[in-house]
């Protein structure tokens, strides 16, 4: 545990940072986290641990991060071209560095779906709009129209202030993740696949490519 970290550490469906903390002349890897009341970084099995007190400096393993905010930043580009053009809310998704599935509320998938969501994703990302990040009180970001994207509000109740990511122009959410600057920063989106998980639940695969 460190009192201040650059460390993500991972929710909202995105992993935590990996990187290393150093100290008196060693280093210890950190390969997972978890938040409670606190965050706890989780070092490789067999590292050496500094001691209670000790100053250390983090440093984020920068290609996986990378790789997470452009992931992150595309699933909300996804998010909004599905919401937009086909209505459909989501109901879950999950990511790794560079791919990810997100999944969708929509009864009927429409002939050519798959091309025409890959297509309006990377117009979006053609136009490199700006993703923003701020922190709203809980009253004034709920009065936003479509605040909440996903299909049941899972900000919980005690949060009083909301942080909203912006693309801006195509998707306001409640989002606690990482991102990049604008959308011509994701690279490309390719929808891998469409899997028919039910009635009305659709999960969409997506590659995030340069
Ligand atoms: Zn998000």
């Amino acid at each position: 545990m460190l009192n201040r970290s650059a460390f993500f550490p991972g929710g909202g469906g995105q992993p935590p940072d990996h990187g290393v903390l150093l100290w008196g002349g060693v280093q210890t890897r950190i390969v997972d986290a978890r938040k409670g009341d606190d965050l706890y970084l989780i070092p490789a099995e067999g590292d050496p641990l500094p001691a209670a007190g000790a100053a250390v400096r983090g440093a984020v393993e920068d290609p996986r991060r990378t790789a997470l905010m452009r992931t992150h930043s595309g699933l909300h580009v996804l998010c909004g071209v599905v919401f937009r053009d086909f209505g459909a809310l989501v109901t879950g998704g999950n990511m790794e560095p560079l791919t990810a599935r997100m999944d969708f509320n929509l009864e009927a998938v429409p002939a050519g779906f798959k091309e025409a969501v890959e297509e309006a994703c990377n117009t979006e990302l053609r136009a490199d709009r700006r993703i923003l990040v701020r922190e709203l009180p809980r009253d004034e970001a709920f009065r936003l129209p479509d605040i909440i994207r996903t299909a049941t509000n899972l900000v919980p109740q005690d949060v009083k202030e909301v942080r909203i990511v912006d693309i801006v122009g195509l998707d306001q959410q409640a989002d606690g993740g990482t991102h990049v600057a604008s959308t011509s920063q994701i690279g490309k989106i390719e929808v891998v696949k469409i899997e028919n998980k039910g009635k009305g639940f659709r999960r969409l695969r997506i590659r995030i490519a340069d």
